[in-house]
């Protein structure tokens, strides 16, 4: 039986961590470290995601301020909401939860955010820097999955890793991360997507699957090179009449099929998830402390 990769375990030593440098930051005469989020309308996933971001900042010490707007807001007003914020230097974080109406660019709005503030990683520069191997804020989903090979010791160098997905949030950065030269890189690395070919096949290559598509329980048995280390990245709400919220969470690998065979696995919940919020709390203590872009 495969080992089960404990993310909220992770998750919640990585939190004492930070609440312990923030408590010193503090001691040490500094503010705490301050993450601004804009949320624009009223989509209920986007409410609950930035209401456990705001919640974990209070856990942890860190300032949060959430800007909220109405759908009907105009690009340009928006734009001039990220450049306030870039301009507050007692900001130090800024994420805009996504989606946006249709209305408004996302990527102008990403690219219009400081990439000194931009603790989501999403801004060209940061996702540039990243690639090149620079110091850069890093996505946070990618972040948590290396920081649990990581925890777990699970060796990466000359391993074949096979990424479900391209999305520019998960499946692209992780596939540039996995082959960097760094402890949890150095792999060879596929990145696969919709249109590929022969999927199955090439996920039997795989020492490390990554799945990151979002289509629930869609990696199976029949995926899996016995013995490999599998990443299930993949959330999805299914009606669940049987539970009080009215809805499971699914991951996109059948678990009970797939964990027999394989080394290591994450279950959902309580594997990747618990680790994204995580990320984004580390990068805004990043940018708190200037490590990644020097203060002025
Ligand atoms: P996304 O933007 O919808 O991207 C899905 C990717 O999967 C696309 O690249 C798509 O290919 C590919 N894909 C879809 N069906 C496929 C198939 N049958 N075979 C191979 N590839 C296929 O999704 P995302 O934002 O990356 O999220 C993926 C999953 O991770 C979702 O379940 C999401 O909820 C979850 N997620 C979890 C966390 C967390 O904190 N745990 C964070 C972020 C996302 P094309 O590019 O060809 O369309």
């Amino acid at each position: 039986m495969s080992q089960i990769i404990d993310g909220k375990m992770v998750a919640e030593s990585m939190k004492s961590a930070i609440a312990q440098e923030v408590n010193e930051l503090i001691a040490s005469g500094k503010r705490p470290p301050h993450l601004v989020a804009i949320l624009v309308g009223e989509n209920g996933a986007s409410e609950t995601y930035v209401a456990n971001k705001v919640k974990s900042c209070g856990e942890l010490g860190f300032a949060s301020t959430l800007l909220r707007f109405d759908p009907t807001i105009t690009e340009a007003e928006l734009l001039k909401a990220v450049q306030d914020v870039n301009d507050n230097p007692e900001m130090d974080g800024l994420i805009v939860q996504l989606p946006l109406p249709n209305h408004i660019n996302p990527d102008r709005v990403m690219e219009t955010i400081h990439p000194s503030k931009d603790v989501d990683g999403f801004h060209p520069i940061n996702i540039g820097r990243m690639a090149k191997g620079l110091p850069a804020y890093i996505s946070a989903t990618p972040q948590g999955v290396l920081d649990l090979l990581a925890y777990y010791n699970i060796e990466t160098a000359g391993k074949h890793c096979v990424v479900v997905g391209r999305s520019q949030i998960v499946g692209l950065p992780m596939s540039i991360l996995m082959q960097r030269n760094h402890p949890q890189g150095n792999c060879t690395v596929t990145l696969t997507h919709s249109r590929t070919a022969n999927l199955e096949e090439m996920c039997q290559q795989a020492d490390i699957l990554i799945a990151a598509l979002g289509k629930p329980e869609f990696i199976k048995a029949a995926h899996i090179k016995p013995g490999a280390v599998v990443i299930d990245v993949g959330l999805t709400r299914i009606v669940d009449t049987s539970k009080k919220s009215g809805f499971a969470l699914k991951g996109d690998v059948d678990f009970e099929e797939v964990a027999p065979l394989c080394s290591n696995i994450t279950p959902v919940p309580k594997g990747v998830g618990p680790m994204t919020i995580v990320s984004l709390m580390k990068n805004t203590l990043l940018a708190a402390k200037g490590v990644i872009y020097p203060k002025n």
